[in-house]
Order: C-alpha cells, then structure tokens, then sequence
C-alpha cells in the first residue's frame, strides 16, 4: 500500500494537489476538513461541536479527527492506499495513525510538505473566503490563530516524520503543475 501524507499550513494548496495525486496514484483522500466540513452540513452533534472549533480557528479535539480516520480506514480494507490531507495535525494524531496503520499491516510511506510563507498564506486564505463560504477563510484573525496553531502543534509533525526518514518538503510556490512536478518527485523517492 503507498499512503502519504500532505502536509503544510492552510492555504498551501493540499486539496488542490490532492485531486492529482488521487488522480495519478488511484488513492483514496482523507480529508478531515472536508469530513468535519460534512458533518457539519448534516448536522450531527460531532459537526456542531466542531464548528465551533473551526470558526474560531482552532483545532478540533484529537479524539474526534482520530476516530473519523479510523472509521475510514476500517471500512475501505480494499483500498490501494491512503492520501491523508490536513491529517495528522498534532504529534499525538501521528502516533495514533501509525498505530491505525500496523494494526492494518501498513505504514505510511512518506510525508510532502508544501512550504508557502505566512504573507502569501494569508492572501490566498482571504481570497478564497470570498467563494467558499467558509467564515474561517473570512476573517483575518480567524486566519492569523489557525497559522499560529500550526506553527505550535502541527509543525511538529514534520519533525516525526523526519525522525523516521520519511520527509520531503517542497516549495509550494508555483503553477499548480510545477508544484505537482514536485510532489510526484518527492513521492517517487519514498
Ligand atoms: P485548512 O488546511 O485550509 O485550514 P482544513 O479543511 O484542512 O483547511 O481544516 C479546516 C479546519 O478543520 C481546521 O482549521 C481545524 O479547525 C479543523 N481540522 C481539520 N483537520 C483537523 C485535524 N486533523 N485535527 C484537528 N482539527 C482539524
């Protein structure tokens, strides 16, 4: 099985470069966003709890984000292997994924990171606020706490990664294409 991990901070370009990646490597995406993003369209007491979260640029419990992937993971054995992004977010995800994945004799192959500077974040972020209805692409303090959550709790996880020789950053600057051309270089190296 072939699962990697996309990483880097909101606004990076994950989902987009994930469309590709699913395109050419026939993985299945892991989205956490996008299945808290569902949960919270039906309603559920999980979407609802999260929300509140989200809006305030915050992360979602670990519990939560852990056992959705988990649900994930158990109910597509099939699957030729994962494309987990905007998953793990904190130290304590990763150490939860790893052990999700050997229980399924598995691993992860290897972690991309987009890297993209604060300034140029922030611009995309509020740009695509003005389309995507989400309200924590809307307001620039909103955007400021979820860069500085990731620069406390989520960096860390390239640091794990890199501990296990499973670490690639590239530059998330770019043509969408370019930046593909980079990813499928760094994933060809895992
Ligand atoms: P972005 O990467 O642009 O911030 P996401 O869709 O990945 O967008 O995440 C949106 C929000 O959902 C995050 O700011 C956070 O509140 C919540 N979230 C998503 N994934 C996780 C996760 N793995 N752990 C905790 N919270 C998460």
């Amino acid at each position: 099985m072939q699962n990697i991990v996309l990483f880097g901070p909101p606004g990076a370009g994950k989902g987009t470069q994930s469309e590709y990646i699913i395109e050419k490597y026939g993985l299945l995406h892991l989205s956490t966003g996008d299945l808290l993003r569902a949960e919270i369209k039906e309603g559920t007491a999980l979407g609802l709890q999260a929300k509140q979260n989200i809006d305030k640029g915050e992360l979602v419990p670990d519990a939560v984000v852990i056992g959705m992937i988990e649900n994930k993971v158990k109910s597509n054995p099939d699957a030729k292997g994962f494309i987990f992004d905007g998953f793990p977010r904190t130290v304590a995800q990763a150490e939860a994924l790893d052990k999700l994945l050997v229980a399924n004799n598995t691993a992860i192959s290897g972690m991309v990171a987009l890297e993209v500077e604060d300034e140029e974040l922030v611009k995309r972020l509020l740009n695509r606020g003005k389309t995507s209805g989400r309200a924590d692409d809307q307001d620039e303090a909103t955007i400021q706490n979820r860069i500085s959550v990731y620069n406390k709790e989520t960096k860390p996880v390239a640091d794990y990664y890199n501990a296990q020789g499973k670490f690639k950053s590239i530059n998330g600057i770019g043509s969408i294409e370019e930046i593909f051309g980079r990813i499928v270089e760094a994933i060809a190296s895992f």
